[in-house]
């Protein structure tokens, strides 16, 4: 089996075999790109290596061997060779990104001899020194699992002694004394000697690179990024360019286009005489790329040129890796750039002005669930701010909570529900977990591609990094900022658009939508099959519905108009209500108070279909609760309060609990109240109706549907349309105004699905009720699972996903797609639709237009993201 490729050998789509870092480390060399020469161990090999216990696969080492004799003839150097050695970098690349989180170790084949063979070939002693001992120390760290701080002490030793505060001003002599103590490290921390056989190293850091794949960080980066487990990881072995070779030397990162904005503008960083990992570790601040044109203006128009060759080539922004060795270009990897929602949009668009993607592909680029955050509110910008510091705008929004300084404590309050600002140093990839569950990242040091910034980023979390003012005592749990000291648990905000630092929280405005955004959901309209509509309660909703582009309502909540302080005692009254007589008396004071809701929404959502739901939940709601009546019945036996009062509550409380269900969810509610109280459905299509003919009368087209909910027969739908018809035709007789409506029914109970084909022979129209479906499919009470169990469904993968986010397409949807298929049976042209919260869920949606749904409903902010998501279905 071949488990070893020449980077001749690939192409750009192998990554599943060569990794995401291979496969462009191929095409690269293919294209003609300056890129040093290496070889890839698959992730075949990777695979093999865990099948068979963590042993590397029979024939590996062979291959490996011969590719890297190969390797040795075209760089005319040779591993381990004391006059010329080949020193390679091994690096890990999975199928996937994981920027990060997997290892690499750079200037392998270095050991006592070779490292003079180094200094004479290259006339540097130092720069030899200085390459042993990164390598001692990566090695150390990644291979051989020795804590990097323990480096790290050793060095701040030497540059005390040395009496220097940089690096750089470190001497050969100190690099020596360093390499030693190094070595010193090693064989006391694993009781051997540092192995000074450079294809044992290579081996040993295979070995750990494929180990990597496994780490705790890189496991907790996969679930969150849902990366499946089996891919593996790819080792790529590379001819080291140098970076600290001296002043005409560097190592930087850049981006094509800015990926916090999308503009079009050349992004990045580096650093002059340096290597590597030097850059994201945010050691050294690194200079922005815009002055390497005035340091170096040749390479610079090289790289310009390269990247915007790349560009071409990959079609889409690129992150690039690369090396300057002495006035030499070396590019050491290009991917498609992580980038937040507005700069995903922006770039998405001007590519497609730029004639370098289709409209098409545009849509596919944004990925809709980031959405949400440019969906949120943002600071105010007419707010009075308490600035107390600036750092780097690395990834925008705007975030507040408490301030923690560890990973461990921000994961732990974050599931806790609390909202925290995560202030560190700076961020590495154990801190992933904290990230997570952080509003936002503030740290003190790195650019703008350092670790938090990129990660930031991809999660489409605010962040604000390099914020220097800033002074973290991680010791006594708190950070410095001028005079003020900012102790753990205080509340901070920051701006990731901006980098401000804000004391305590801030107000916040709604969001609008920029003009690529706009133009974005255009094309997406103009390809989508499926109808977006939202759900809306009251006209300011589905006014913004509307300006986000809704194309209707697709569920009007009636009971949210009912629960308002006014009407809830006039509410409570129908309820309670001992006679006919009374109860009509309290539906009389309603019917206005209706009448002007729906006209509100009707008018708001003008010539669009408005779903409007009678009453659906059980009537308990509308009641105090019982444990709280009998508390104050107590106070007042006790304290001999007012008797009238007392025997109030004492009636109250019989009939709260003569209303009390076991089952509430299961119990007295929908049209199962419709049918016990008529008079109350009764009013609400008077309200209805009386609004309808208002607005015609005004002028404006409208267009209501009635909906029912909770239905599992037909005959219950019967029932309740021809009391909803008597009504219209009551209004019409006392108005004498005409008008169109629909009556239909929520399809949420599976026995409505069964019998979708003769309910529909009386419905206008269906619309599943999913949150409700779910329920009662899967049998599970929602508020009891989400808290008590389907975590462990879902860690234990015994359903994919929660059902109650994502549509459970195996279940829930099977009984939809029968409801579709039996209703237009009887009706081809039965209007479908979902007004569950699944219906702003991109997977769910896509669902929904597979199953030839009519539309989808959801909040009004999650319209933009359904309109994309129902364009990418059909894409
Ligand atoms: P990651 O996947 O974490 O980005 P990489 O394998 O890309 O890790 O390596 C980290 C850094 O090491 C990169 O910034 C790259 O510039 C540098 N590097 C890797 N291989 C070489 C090489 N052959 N020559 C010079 N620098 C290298
Ligand atoms: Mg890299
Ligand atoms: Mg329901």
């Amino acid at each position: 089996k071949k488990w070893v490729y020449a980077f001749e050998e690939g192409r750009a789509d192998m990554k599943n075999l060569l990794g995401g870092k291979g496969a462009n480390l191929a095409e690269m060399t293919y294209i003609g790109l300056p890129v040093p020469p290496g070889v890839i161990i698959t992730t075949e090999a990777c695979n093999q290596f865990y099948l068979e216990n963590r042993q590397f696969p029979p024939g590996m080492e062979e291959q490996v061997r011969e590719k890297i004799k190969v390797l040795e003839t075209k760089t005319g150097k040779a591993l381990g060779n004391a006059e010329n050695p080949l020193l390679v970098s091994v690096r890990s690349g999975a199928p996937i990104s994981m920027p990060g989180m997997m290892d690499t170790v750079l200037n392998l084949g270095l050991n006592d001899q070779t490292v003079e063979g180094l200094a004479a070939a290259s006339g540097d002693r130092r720069f030899a020194l200085d390459c042993y001992r990164r390598f001692l120390n990566m090695f150390g760290d990644v291979v051989l699992g020795i804590e990097h701080a323990k480096f790290e002490r050793a060095l701040e030793a030497q540059k005390n002694y040395a009496n220097v505060k940089f690096d750089s001003q470190l001497t050969a002599e100190d690099w020596q004394a360093v390499v030693e103590e190094y070595k010193k490290i090693i064989n006391r921390e694993t009781g051997s000697p540092f192995t000074q056989d450079p294809m044992e190293q290579l081996f040993k850091a295979i070995y750990a690179v494929f180990n990597s794949w496994n780490t705790d960080r890189a496991i907790v980066y996969r679930k969150v990024n849902k990366i499946p487990e089996d891919l593996g990881t790819a080792v790529n072995i590379q001819a080291m360019a140098f970076g600290n070779l001296g002043n005409d030397c560097g190592t930087g990162v850049a981006f094509t286009r800015n990926p916090s904005t999308g503009v079009n503008e050349l992004y990045g960083e580096y650093l002059i005489n340096a290597q590597g990992e030097d850059v994201v570790a945010g050691i050294r601040t690194p200079q922005p790329i815009a002055t390497l044109k005035d340091e170096m203006p040749e390479v610079y128009k090289q790289f310009v040129e390269t990247c915007n060759l790349l560009e071409k080539h990959y079609r889409n922004m690129q992150d690039i890796e690369f090396t300057i060795e002495r006035g030499k270009l070396f590019i050491l990897q290009t991917r498609n750039g992580k980038r937040t929602a507005q700069a995903a949009i922006k770039v998405a668009v001007d590519m497609v002005n730029e004639g370098l993607i289709t409209k098409e592909e545009a849509i596919t680029r944004v990925e809709p669930a980031h959405l949400d955050h440019l969906l949120h509110r943002r600071i105010d910008p007419n707010a009075e701010l308490k600035i107390i510091a600036k750092g780097l705008p690395a990834s925008p929004g705007a975030a507040g909570g408490k301030v923690v300084f560890e990973a461990d404590e921000a994961e732990k309050m974050g599931q806790e529900g609390q909202k925290v600002v995560l202030v560190r140093t700076e961020t590495t990839p154990d801190d992933i977990h904290g990230i997570v569950q952080a509003q936002g990242i503030l740290t003190s040091r790195g650019g703008m591609t350092s670790h938090a910034a990129v990660v930031a980023r991809g999660m489409g979390k605010p962040c604000v990094c390099g914020c220097e003012a800033i002074r973290i005592d991680y010791e006594k749990e708190e950070f410095t900022v001028n005079n003020l000291t900012i102790k753990k648990g205080d509340i901070i905000s920051i701006d990731g658009a901006t980098g401000q630092v804000i004391l305590g929280d801030v107000p916040m405005i709604d969001p609008e939508l920029s003009s690529e955004f706009q133009h974005l959901l255009e094309w997406a309209d103009g390809i989508r099959k499926l109808g977006v509509r939202a759900n809306a309660d009251n006209p300011v909703d589905a006014a913004i519905a509307r300006e986000f582009g809704a194309e209707g309502i697709g569920l009007t909540r009636t009971e949210h108009m009912f629960m308002a302080q006014d009407r809830l005692p006039i509410v409570q009254d129908m309820i309670l209500a001992s006679s006919d007589a009374e109860r009509d008396q309290a539906l009389a004071k309603l019917l206005p108070m209706q009448e002007e809701d729906f006209y509100g929404i009707l008018k708001a959502m003008e010539s669009l279909p408005v779903t409007i739901r009678l009453l659906d939940p059980p009537l308990h709601e509308f009641l105090p609760n019982a444990e709280e009546l009998v508390v104050e019945i107590t106070r007042l036996r006790l304290t001999g309060g007012d008797s009238k009062e007392l025997t109030e509550k004492e009636d109250l409380l019989r009939k709260v609990r003569a209303l009390s269900e076991f089952n509430p969810m299961l119990g007295h509610r929908g049209c199962r109240l419709g049918i016990t109280f008529p008079s109350v459905y009764a009013m609400q299509a008077r309200a209805i109706f009386q609004a309808v003919v208002r607005l015609i009368k005004e002028g404006y087209k409208v267009i209501p549907e009635v909906e029912i909910p909770l239905v599992i027969d037909v005959n219950e739908l019967s029932f309740l349309r021809r009391m909803v018809d008597q009504v219209a035709e009551a209004v019409m007789q006392e108005t004498g105004t005409q008008f169109e409506y629909t009556v239909g029914t929520m399809i949420e109970v599976p026995r409505a699905a069964l019998l979708a084909d003769e309910i529909a022979g009386v419905a206008d129209f269906f619309s599943f009720g999913t949150n409700d479906l779910t329920q009662t499919t899967l049998g599970f009470s929602r508020d009891d699972a989400e808290g008590k169990f389907l975590q462990e469904y879902v860690g234990k993968k015994l359903l994919a996903e929660n059902p109650f986010v994502v549509l459970d397409r195996k279940g829930v949807g099977k009984l939809m797609e029968m409801t579709v298929k039996l209703g237009r049976s009887v009706k081809p042209e039965l209007l479908i639709g979902i007004c569950g919260e699944h219906g702003g869920e991109p997977s769910s949606i896509e669902f929904c237009h597979l199953t030839a749904l009519n539309y989808v409903s959801c909040s009004p902010f999650r319209v933009p993201i359904a309109r994309l998501a129902a364009a990418q279905a059909k894409v």
